[in-house]
C-alpha cells in the first residue's frame, strides 16, 4: 500500500455539514492502481464507503465501521486526451473542473462551478443545476470494483435519472471522460459567473449545509412545499431550516447529525400531513446511531 491509512477519523471534518462521528478506518489512495490493490486486499466483510467532499452526506453521530475511501485528496488529475474530451479523476472538485473549462473555453459544464463536491460524487448523484446534469456530459466512466477490477463503461450501461444513477453494482467511479464543446472563453466565463451569482442570491452560501435536503417531487419544488408549510426557521438543536432557501438545513450552532436527522423527519412529516406529498431525501444518510463500545482505540490519527 502506497496510500495513507488512518484510524478513528473524524467524519465531521469530511462533510460540509460538519457533523458526524468517526470512521473506524479511512484510506487516501496514492493513485488508482494503489486503490485497486487496497480494495482487493480488504476482507469480504469489510464495509466500504466512498466519500468525495461530503457535500451530500449525513454521517450519523455513531460514525461508520469498515473503511472510508477518501477521494478528494487524490485522483485529482485533469487531462485532455483530444477528440473534444476532458478526462477528470473522481477526486477533482467540480468547481476546479469548471474553472478549467472556463479557462480553456469549453462549454457545457458551467453548472459544475456551484456544486461543492467531487466529480466522483457528481457521477454518483447525477448532480445538476440550471437545467443541466453531470451525465449529460459523460462520454465514458472508469470504475473499480471490490476485487480491484478496473473497467471503462459507457453511459448506456447505467440507468440515469434525476439525482439518481443505477447500474454496475459493486463498482465505484474513479474518473470520467466528459464531452465538451469549444466556445469563446470569455463567453463561457461570463456564463459560469452568472450561475455562481444566481446561486449566491438564492442559497445560504457560506453556511454549513448539504445543499438541497429533499428531491423535488414531480412537477413541484421541495423548497416551495416546505416554505408553504411555514417551516422556514424550524429548528432541532443547532439545525435549522434556512430562511433563505427552505430546502436547505443549515448547521447554525454546533448541530449534531441526530439534530439534522430529526429535523429532516420533522419537516417530512409536517409536509406529508399538510400537503399529502412524501418528500424523499436527496442527502445520503449513513452510519451508526451510537458509537460501538470499544477498548482498542487510542486517540488515533483522526483529523
Ligand atoms: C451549498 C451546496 C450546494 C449544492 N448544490 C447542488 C446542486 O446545485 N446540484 C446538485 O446536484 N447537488 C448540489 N449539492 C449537493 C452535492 O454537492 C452533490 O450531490 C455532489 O455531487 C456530491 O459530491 P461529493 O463529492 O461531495 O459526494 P459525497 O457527499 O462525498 O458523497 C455523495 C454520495 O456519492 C457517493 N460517492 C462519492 N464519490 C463516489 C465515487 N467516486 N464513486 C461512487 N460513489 C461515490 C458517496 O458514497 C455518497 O453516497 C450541493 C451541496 C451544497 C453543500
Amino acid at each position: 500500500m502506497r496510500g495513507r491509512l488512518m484510524r478513528n477519523v473524524s467524519m465531521a471534518r469530511m462533510t460540509t455539514w460538519g457533523t458526524g462521528g468517526r470512521a473506524d478506518r479511512a484510506y487516501v489512495p496514492a493513485d488508482v492502481e494503489d486503490l485497486a490493490d487496497f480494495l482487493a486486499g480488504l476482507g469480504p466483510r469489510d464495509e466500504v464507503l466512498w466519500v468525495g467532499l461530503g457535500s451530500n452526506l449525513l454521517v450519523r453521530d455513531g460514525g461508520v465501521g469498515g473503511v472510508v475511501i477518501l477521494t478528494s485528496r487524490t485522483l485529482g488529475q485533469i487531462e485532455e486526451p483530444g477528440g473534444g474530451l476532458v478526462r477528470a479523476g473522481a477526486g477533482v472538485p467540480c468547481a476546479k473542473l469548471a474553472r478549467h473549462f472556463a479557462g480553456r473555453g469549453f462549454a457545457g459544464g458551467e453548472f459544475l462551478a456551484g456544486i461543492p463536491g467531487t466529480i466522483g460524487g457528481a457521477l454518483a448523484m447525477n448532480a445538476g443545476a440550471h437545467g443541466a446534469e453531470t451525465w449529460d456530459l459523460v462520454y465514458r466512466v472508469e470504475t473499480v470494483d471490490r476485487d480491484g477490477g478496473r473497467r471503462w463503461r459507457a453511459p448506456g450501461e447505467f440507468e440515469v435519472g434525476y439525482r439518481s444513477v443505477a447500474g454496475a453494482d459493486g463498482e465505484w467511479f474513479t474518473g470520467a471522460e466528459l464531452r465538451v464543446v469549444s466556445e469563446d472563453p470569455a463567453t463561457v466565463r461570463a456564463r459560469t459567473r452568472g450561475m455562481i451569482q444566481a446561486r449566491a442570491a438564492s442559497q445560504p452560501v457560506g453556511q454549513r449545509s448539504c445543499g438541497s435536503v429533499f428531491r423535488n417531487p414531480p412537477g413541484d419544488y421541495a423548497g416551495r412545499l416546505v416554505e408553504a408549510c411555514g417551516l422556514k426557521g424550524a429548528r432541532v438543536g443547532g439545525a435549522v431550516v434556512s430562511h433563505k432557501h427552505a430546502n436547505f438545513i443549515v448547521n447554525e450552532r454546533n448541530a449534531s447529525s441526530s439534530d439534522i436527522e430529526a429535523l429532516i423527519g420533522k419537516v417530512r412529516s409536517r409536509v406529508r400531513e399538510e400537503t399529502g406529498v412524501d418528500l424523499e431525501p436527496e442527502v445520503r444518510v449513513v452510519g451508526r446511531r451510537t458509537p460501538p463500545h470499544r477498548k482498542d482505540h487510542g486517540p488515533g490519527e483522526g483529523r
